[in-house]
């Protein structure tokens, strides 16, 4: 995630329930039927946004925080004095992140209720989850060491492999499949489900027109914007190009005055500035990089052309995701050309 505020220098969204923050585990109703919580996080966000929706028998319960201990604790009071004595009848995760998936399963078995999510994040998300310590793949360091690592932070990778399943509770065997477009009837009103790609496969956002508001996930959050990153996985991917269509497509399916509720900070006003904003981000720093490959440069030397902040250990691996994704955005313009040296290391170039 990418703060991009000071960037732009003004913000045009205007920020809602700012008096009303749900405190650690805390909720507050939002309107008819739909309650905001928010759930412990480590790092620099600290919080994720949760959502509970009244259903027929029930709650709907979107996105769920990590599989964490206090997390649960977290639920379990949730649970016993915010459902008036019901059950969670579903759980709708809106992408694969385990900050969004990781207590579904264990909800799901807690309530035996159904997990609902897009067809590629829930395979994504079981394929991921189910990769052990031990399993590093040649062709994942072949990856990394093309993108510029050093031989210490290729052992970083291969310490940190495996890590994903520890924060995700088991998921169930079987789920219902969001389709881009599909209505979802929850508690008697249409929510209709939008897709977007580029930080996740398949992410969904929830569009409820009757109360006019947007449970947008990761894919539109003020303030940040969410990484965009090529993984080992797919490695010559160009997720940035499914990004910033994503966001226009947005613009013109989805009305403007919506009130967005995103995973992260503050729910706000101002939908299609937001996705205006995200993409000129986006072009900004594809002119940076550009001006940056005037000289031959590899993709963790391209650093500076998309984050303001210096790249610590901990953000390393995400901002060399998402410096190959703008390399490829690049490259499919044929704004850069690229070459292999004797190592296998990538040079990028102005074309
Ligand atoms: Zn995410």
């Amino acid at each position: 995630m990418v703060d991009n505020m000071s960037r732009r220098g003004f913000d045009p969204l205007t920020y809602r329930f700012e008096d009303a923050i749900p405190a650690s585990g805390g909720v507050t109703q939002l309107a008819d039927g739909v309650f905001w919580v928010r759930m412990p996080m480590a790092g620099r966000l600290n919080h994720i946004n949760v959502w509970l929706i009244r259903d027929d028998q029930g709650w709907t319960v979107v996105d769920t925080g990590l599989f964490r201990e206090d997390v649960q604790r977290c639920w379990q009071n949730i649970f016993r004095q915010h459902l008036q004595g019901l059950p969670v009848t579903r759980v709708i995760a809106t992408h694969l992140h385990s900050d969004h998936t990781g207590l579904a399963g264990w909800i799901c078995q807690q309530f035996d209720c159904e997990l609902w999510m897009s067809r590629s994040d829930f395979f994504m998300c079981k394929v991921m989850a189910a990769d052990g310590p031990a399993d590093v793949p040649e062709d994942a360091i072949r990856f990394y060491r093309r993108a510029g690592f050093t031989a210490a932070r290729l052992e970083r990778y291969r310490q940190r492999f495996g890590q994903f399943g520890a924060n995700i509770s088991p998921l169930p065997a079987g789920y219902q499949r969001i389709q881009d477009g599909q209505y979802i009837n929850i508690g008697g009103r249409e929510w209709r489900a939008i897709i977007g790609h580029g930080h996740a496969p398949e992410h969904v956002c929830l569009y409820c027109p009757e109360l006019k508001l947007i449970i947008a996930g990761d894919q539109i959050l003020p303030k940040i914007t969410p990484n965009v990153s090529v993984n080992p996985s797919e490695p010559r991917a160009n997720p940035l190009r499914d990004f910033i269509n994503s966001c226009g497509r947005f613009r013109e399916v989805l009305p403007p005055d919506l009130l967005v509720l995103p995973a992260h900070e503050s729910l706000y006003h101002g939908l299609h500035e937001r996705l205006t904003a995200l993409i000129d981000w986006h072009e900004v720093a594809l002119e940076k990089l550009y001006e940056l490959c005037a000289e031959p440069k590899r993709a963790v030397d391209v650093f500076p052309a998309l984050f303001k902040s210096a790249i610590t250990d901990g953000s390393y691996f995400p901002a060399t995701g998402e410096a190959i994704a703008h390399l490829h955005c690049a490259l499919e313009r044929r704004m850069v050309s690229v070459t292999e040296d004797d190592e296998g290391v990538a040079w990028w170039q102005q074309a």
